[in-house]
This record gives structure tokens, C-alpha cells and sequence, in this order.
């Protein structure tokens, strides 16, 4: 009986890999926008190459690391030299130099967390925000996007949790749910942590790739071409990926002393952190560990509000994985 039982629910869960499959197709965007945000790129590079000739831009978040769907903001990162003038006088510059030039909703920035000027493009429609010197953001989008190329199936877990959370409103950090960049570090952890592994732990391989940013050295295997076959003795397919994700975080996961960490590919405790008690605004209530910025926890936006919000999504999510007879409609259902 327990059996039937095993091949029935295998066979249930296996009908759900087309719908799953044809959500991430439909999110993907095309090549016809991945050309206009290139084009984007370059006419705002030189428009900053009249004020300063060596700067140079370049894209990160979600428009670089393989995990953008179709219609996202992009993320731009202005390099330029240290100069006697503060990151705030650049960006002020720059959005003055940017809305002569006739961009849309120009704005500055200048006492965020991360200080950027954000615009809009008129002639596609796309909304942009600029960034200075944030190198580690440029390089922990490069390891996403080299994790991405091991295995397709992190590509279409992420697709389809960043959907989820942004249908089910908890990927908003101003509101205490998790970043994009907290959900797909989650993705590649679970990966991970299944047996056998789907995806390898980069950062515990000899390193190919080394920079020092900020007195922080990243350093990690980067020839993922070597690795294309990593995840072959893992058959699982992407509706039991979605279903086992959901389930983790639902019921399997334990907040009270975890921690993810990509950084090791496996869980951490919060004691070997010191992440077990909250100081000022950090709550450690889901931890993440950054792959960089290790004293850094993606999690320490959720309070005691919004942890209570997140788990009842990934019940919910978990529920109608285990029990909806339509669960692809259900699961994305707006908030
Ligand atoms: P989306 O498709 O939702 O825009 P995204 O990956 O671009 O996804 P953003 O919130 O726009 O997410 O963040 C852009 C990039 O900034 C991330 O990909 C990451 O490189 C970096 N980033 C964002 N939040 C953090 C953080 N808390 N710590 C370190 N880097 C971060
Ligand atoms: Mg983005």
C-alpha cells in the first residue's frame, strides 16, 4: 500500500512539470529587451564619460546574474575613481547631468542604505537605478550567475519563488520580507543541501577567481563549464524541487538556531555567528548568510511581524503544493 501511495504521489507530482516549465518560459525575458537595456547601458555611459572619461558602468542585480525576469528594473553601478568629491556630490552631479538629458523621474538618493539616483528611460519604458562603486554587488551577481550555468534547474526553482513572492507581496524589504537576493541565496543552498547534490559549494573549491573588495576577499571556483554534469545523478525535477522547497521552509527548516550559508554549502548554527539575540534593528529571526559580507545577515530585515507573514506563505505555498488538485494557479494567487 505505502508504496501505491509513494508512486501515486510521484506520478501526481510529475504532471505539474509542464505548468511549472511553462511559467518559467513565460517569465524569461526576451532578446529584444536584454538589447534595449544594453542600449540603455551605453547611452547613459556616455553621457558619464562627459563628466568623467574613465568611469564605466556596469549592470548587476537580477539584469546580470541570470535571475531577472521579464520587465525588471535594472541595476546600474558607476565606477569611477575616488576623488576629493563624496559619493553624494557625484550622485547629485548625476542626476542633474541626467535629467538635462531629458530622463524621467530623476531622483537622488543620497541617504539610503545604498545612496543611488534612480530615472526612467522615456524611449523604452525602462526604470533604472544608478549606484556608486558597490563592487561586491557586481561580483556577488557574477557567483550568481555562475551558479546559475551548473544546473538549469536553480534558473527555473528561482524564477518561480521570485514569482511566488512577488504574486504573495513578501519579497518588499521595506516591509520586512526578503530580498530577491535573499530568495535566490535560498535557492542555491537547497540545491545544495539535497541528496545528491544538485549544485557543488563554489567557495570551498580552489579558487579560479580572487578579488579583494573592501578588505573582503572573494575568492571561489569560477569554471563552471567544468561543471555542467555536477547535478546528473540528482534526477529530481522541478515540480518536486518547488514542492520540497516550500516544505523546507514550511515545516523543515529550524529558526530558533540555523543558519543558511552558501558560503559553506550547509547550515551553520546561530551560536558560531553570534546571531542568537538581537542587537539594535538586527532581529536574526531567518537567517542568511551574505557569501561575502559573512557578518552580514540577508534576513535581518524580518521582524517579529513579518516572519510570522513569511512562514504562514511558505505553509500556505506548502499546503497547496502537498494537497490543491490545480496547485500552479493556486500557488501565485495575487495577495
Ligand atoms: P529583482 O529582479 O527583484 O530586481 P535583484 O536581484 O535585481 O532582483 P535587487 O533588490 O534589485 O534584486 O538588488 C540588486 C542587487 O543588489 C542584487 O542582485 C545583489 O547583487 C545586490 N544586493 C541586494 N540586496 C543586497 C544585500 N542586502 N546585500 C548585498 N547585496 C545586495
Ligand atoms: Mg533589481
Amino acid at each position: 500500500r505505502n508504496n501505491r501511495r509513494v508512486l501515486e504521489y510521484h506520478s501526481d507530482i510529475e504532471r505539474l512539470n509542464a505548468p511549472f516549465l511553462a511559467i518559467y518560459e513565460s517569465l524569461i525575458p526576451t532578446e529584444e529587451e536584454k538589447a534595449k537595456q544594453k542600449r540603455l547601458l551605453t547611452s547613459l555611459e556616455k553621457l558619464v564619460n562627459k563628466e568623467w572619461p574613465s568611469a564605466r558602468l556596469f549592470l548587476y542585480g537580477s539584469c546580470a546574474n541570470s535571475f531577472g525576469v521579464s520587465n525588471s528594473d535594472i541595476d546600474v553601478c558607476l565606477e569611477i575613481e575616488d576623488s576629493d568629491i563624496s559619493k553624494s556630490e557625484i550622485l547629485l552631479k548625476l542626476a542633474d547631468m541626467l535629467h538635462s538629458d531629458n530622463l524621467q523621474n530623476v531622483q537622488a538618493l543620497t541617504r539610503a542604505r545604498v545612496p543611488i539616483v534612480k530615472l526612467m528611460d522615456p524611449d523604452t519604458g525602462i526604470s533604472c537605478d544608478i549606484c556608486i562603486n558597490n563592487v561586491l554587488a557586481v561580483v556577488n551577481t557574477k557567483l550568481l550567475r555562475d551558479y546559475a550555468q551548473i544546473d538549469a534547474r536553480l534558473r527555473q526553482l528561482a524564477f518561480i519563488v521570485k514569482h511566488w513572492a512577488k504574486k504573495r507581496r513578501v519579497n518588499e524589504t521595506y516591509q520586512g520580507t526578503l530580498s530577491s537576493y535573499a530568495y535566490v541565496l535560498m535557492c542555491i543552498h537547497f540545491l545544495q543541501t539535497r541528496k545528491p547534490a544538485i549544485l557543488p559549494c563554489l567557495q570551498e573549491m580552489h579558487a579560479t577567481y580572487t578579488v579583494t573588495v573592501d578588505d573582503i576577499e572573494c575568492a571561489y571556483f569560477d569554471r563552471v563549464e567544468d561543471l555542467r554534469d555536477f547535478g546528473s545523478r540528482n534526477i529530481e525535477s522541478i515540480a518536486q524541487l518547488v514542492w520540497a522547497f516550500f516544505d523546507y521552509w514550511a515545516y523543515r527548516h529550524d529558526y530558533a538556531n540555523a543558519v543558511i550559508s552558501v558560503r559553506t554549502g550547509s547550515i551553520i548554527s546561530k551560536r558560531a555567528k553570534d546571531w542568537t539575540r538581537r542587537i539594535g534593528n538586527d532581529r536574526h529571526l531567518i537567517c542568511i548568510e551574505d557569501p561575502f559580507e559573512v557578518s552580514h545577515d540577508l534576513g535581518r530585515v524580518v521582524d517579529k511581524h513579518s516572519i510570522k507573514t513569511l512562514r504562514e506563505e511558505f505553509e500556505r505555498a506548502a499546503h497547496i503544493m502537498q494537497f490543491d488538485p490545480d496547485p500552479c494557479v493556486k500557488l501565485f494567487e495575487p495577495y
